[in-house]
């Protein structure tokens, strides 16, 4: 259980009074939506691209949410104030609400329910600098990863073999092409250009792959939102794999399933963080570094 308080319904309160109704449509269908932000020296990072993202996940699932951004924003501040947190994370969630179980939207609509916790989190410092392994699995989810659902089976599964092969993260293939991780974006460096998949449905479209995007252009690294394939991945100079409590994590080593469920290794580039990925996480760093010193939480 995280922390002593809990946000519901944009009000605080005591973290074991916070209750959701067994009919909750989050809680019987997945039927909602949720965000993760990032805290650093007790200030929000990037939280308004969170609410925004957030924002849009609840239009694409018809959700109704009055003034989505300024609530998310004020929720994620009383949470961090209330648990003095100074590295961790907010999550929050919209549930579409309870009603009697149908599939369809109940009518008349039922009053979304707005909860989150907060808690404290350490930078994954020792990971990033090492890098990690990656286990590669099929893409089981469904095709609309664009939207940040409650829905998270396909990605709880190939996380799960994933521990169970002693590797950090899945990597997910789909039709020979690499999408993302179970809960992170995936990018390659190919003979000095910078490659991820294109945000559509296939992929969330991730805070963090967007802010490394935007580093990349301005450290003029070269790059393009293209997909790519296993072989590529294996071939590349470098991998990397990113998000909000990710930050940009390099991958060293891939583990495949062969035919006879055998595991093979497969090492990327020189099976050493590489220049590119160094680069990144440095930039990505100074903006941690000039968030926890700024003052108040600004989004
Ligand atoms: N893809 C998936 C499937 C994820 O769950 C996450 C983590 N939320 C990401 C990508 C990375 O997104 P972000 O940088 O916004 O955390």
């Amino acid at each position: 259980m995280t922390g002593h308080w809990a946000l519901y319904q944009d009000t605080l309160v005591p973290r074991q009074d916070a209750k959701t109704d067994i009919e909750d449509r989050g809680y019987q269908f997945g039927d909602g939506v949720y965000e993760v932000i990032r805290v650093y020296g007790g200030k929000l990072f990037l939280a308004e691209a969170h609410a925004k993202r957030m924002e849009r996940s609840l239009r694409e699932l018809r959700i109704s949410f009055p003034n989505c951004v300024e609530r998310v924003l004020k929720g994620a501040t009383l949470l961090i104030e209330a648990e003095w947190i100074d590295d961790g994370i907010v999550y929050l969630q919209i549930s579409r609400g309870a009603a009697s179980r149908v599939h369809q939207f109940p009518t008349p609509d039922p009053i979304p329910v707005f909860s989150g916790t907060a808690s404290p989190l350490p930078r994954p410092v020792q990971l990033m600098e090492q890098g990690c392994e990656a286990l590669l699995l099929p893409d089981i989810r469904w095709l609309r990863n664009d939207i940040k659902s409650l829905n998270l089976l396909g990605a709880v599964l190939s996380k799960q073999q994933a521990k169970e092969a002693h590797c950090h993260e899945a990597i997910l293939e789909r039709n020979g092409i690499l999408t993302e991780g179970s809960s992170s974006n995936l990018f390659i460096v190919s003979k000095g250009e910078l490659l991820t998949h294109p945000a559509n449905n296939l992929i969330l479209n991730g805070i963090t792959r967007q802010e490394i995007l935007r580093l990349a252009s301005e450290k003029a690294i070269p790059w393009k939102e293209k997909s790519f394939t296993v072989d590529e991945l294996l071939a590349a100079d470098e991998a990397f794999i990113c998000g909000t409590t990710t930050e940009i994590m390099p991958l060293i080593q891939i583990i495949s399933i062969n035919e006879q469920n055998k595991h093979e290794r497969h090492k990327i580039g020189s099976g050493l963080p590489g220049g590119v990925t160094r680069t990144l996480q440095q930039a990505f760093t100074r903006l941690v570094e000039a968030c926890a010193a700024g003052s108040g939480n600004k989004p």
